[in-house]
């Protein structure tokens, strides 16, 4: 049953269970009141009734004393009972209206007794048979004289039980308007609590695989401080959930992205690769003279497919660099480096003249060599591909900062502003069909920046016509190979 009752609690609304709580907290403080209230009510009649009875008998006892008989003030059932008590034992005088004797006198005779020994007036409550409860009083009228006189107290408990009644009635109401204006107030006071849980079945039943924003917030403003606390928490949880959400479909955008231009890039090669092994299976019948053309192609081009997919290894590889260490780190001078990929530059570029600036003698860092030379290779490559022959190309090293600078610059078209930015994306090419003719795929500023990210370092790019410079920047300490974000929003 128990068990019952509390599971039915359980199932209740808040706002229902706080108003029970209050019911039963103002049935104890009822409860209270009126038990304090009646009593002090019963007490202050019995005390009034006590009095009647001590000054009736003041007056009935002189009438006694002066001329042995009860008269004077005579209420109408109350009874009196003169005893004489001059031997001990009370004897009871014959009353001249025989109305004053209740027909069971024995509690007046024990009361008389009682009060024929203690010599002080007594006060006592007795059921009297067939008359009901009574107030019984005994006082000594004159030596050996008592006079008990009782008082019915029907009425006492009639007022007592009147009010009662009326305190039940009042008490009652006013427990049932309490419980339910209480729940009304406390389910209002709750409402902006439901309408939060609605906010969060409405998310609850939103495809998420739609769109990344949650459309629903909670806006409306009622409730006090701590519901409003309670909507501001809640707010900026969805916020947070709506952030998340953005940056996990951006990048799985990136990574579709990633993957259709990958597949996209490899297939120009692969296609290139089956035509020329054609064309060298028509050439091996035909005509034989054409055939190590053919194979030199197709060796090309399967070349072209191996560094598209070296490229594609390394930036997976520097993407999950927090757990592989993709780099050899060495303590290598930059200079010499510069110098190196300078050199190599004037052999594959000749129609680039190419200046290296002054600068320090040596600048030695720990860093990946054979990478970071990959990164000056694919700025310079760059500074040659896409700009017209005859382009001035200029190489320059510094300190800046507690950090070594290579600045590779030249004095080309440059980069559209909007292309600015973007260079760096995987695949990325301003001119698509024209980079393609160059046999540029677009990884190679993509790598370039997650190499030097994973150095700890960064490329900035400056470009307006007739000068684009890219400057790489290494830090000479704290260079936190592994401790770069994994460049996945670069996918
Ligand atoms: P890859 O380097 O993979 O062979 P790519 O050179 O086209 O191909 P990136 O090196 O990433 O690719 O360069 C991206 C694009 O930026 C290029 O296609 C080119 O349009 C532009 N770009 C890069 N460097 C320069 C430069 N020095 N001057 C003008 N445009 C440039
Ligand atoms: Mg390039």
């Amino acid at each position: 049953m128990i068990g019952r009752l509390r599971r039915t609690y359980r199932r209740l609304r808040l706002g229902t269970r706080l108003a029970l709580g209050l019911g039963v907290l103002s049935l104890v403080v009822f409860g209270v009141v009126g038990t304090a209230l009646t009593t002090y009510m019963r007490d202050y009649l019995s005390a009034q009734l006590d009095t009647q009875l001590a000054q009736g008998q003041i007056a009935q006892s002189k009438s006694i004393a002066d001329y042995g008989t009860l008269t004077g003030k005579k209420y109408y059932s109350w009874f009196y009972a003169v005893y004489d008590v001059a031997d001990g034992t009370p004897e009871l005088r014959r009353p001249e209206d025989p109305a004053d004797l209740p027909e069971d006198v024995d509690d007046f005779t024990a009361l008389a007794r009682a009060q024929s020994t203690a010599h002080t007036e007594l006060l006592r409550t007795e059921h009297l048979r067939g008359n009901g409860e009574y107030r019984l009083r005994a006082c000594e009228v004159e030596p050996g004289v008592v006079l008990v006189s009782a008082a019915p107290m029907d009425d006492i408990e009639d007022t007592v039980g009147q009010l009662i009644a009326i305190q039940a009635v009042t008490f009652g109401l006013a427990l049932m308007t309490l419980v339910v204006a209480g729940r009304g107030m406390l389910r209002r006071g709750l409402k902006p609590l439901s309408d939060m849980a609605h906010t969060a079945r409405g998310i609850t039943s939103h495809d998420l695989t739609d769109s990344a924003r949650l459309p629903v917030r909670h806006d409306k403003r009622s409730g006090g401080p701590e519901v409003e606390e309670l909507r501001t928490a809640f707010n900026t949880m969805l916020e947070h959930i709506d952030d998340s959400l953005a940056v996990r479909a951006e990048a799985e955008q990136r990574l579709r992205r990633f993957v259709a231009d990958a597949s996209h890039e490899l297939r120009t090669p692969l296609m290139s690769v089956r035509g020329y092994a054609d064309l060298f299976q028509y050439a091996a019948a035909n005509a034989p003279e054409e055939r190590d053309k053919h194979l030199a192609r197709l060796r090309a081009e399967a070349a072209r497919m191996g560094f598209l997919l070296d490229d594609l290894l390394l930036l997976a590889r520097l993407d999950a660099a927090e757990v592989e260490t993709p780099l050899r780190l060495r303590e290598a001078d930059l200079v010499e480096l510069v110098e190196q990929a300078a050199d190599a530059f004037r052999v594959t570029h000749a129609d680039h003249p190419l200046t290296l600036a002054p600068g320090p003698g040596s600048l030695k860092l720990v860093l990946d060599a054979q990478r970071i030379r990959q990164v000056l290779d694919n700025l310079l490559t760059n500074a040659a591909m896409h700009t017209p022959a005859g382009t001035q190309v200029s190489v320059a090293v510094s300190m800046v900062n507690g950090a070594a600078q290579a600045r590779i610059a030249d004095a080309g078209p440059g980069i559209p502003p909007a292309d600015r930015a973007r260079v760096f994306d995987r695949f990325y090419r301003v001119d698509k069909a024209r980079s393609r003719d160059r046999g540029g795929s677009g990884l190679g500023l993509a790598v370039a920046q997650s190499l030097v990210r994973a150095h700890g370092g960064r490329i900035d790019l400056t470009s307006e016509p007739g000068a684009t410079v890219f400057t790489v920047t290494i830090p000479l300490t704290g260079a936190a190979p592994w401790g770069h974000k994994p460049a996945t929003q670069h996918v």
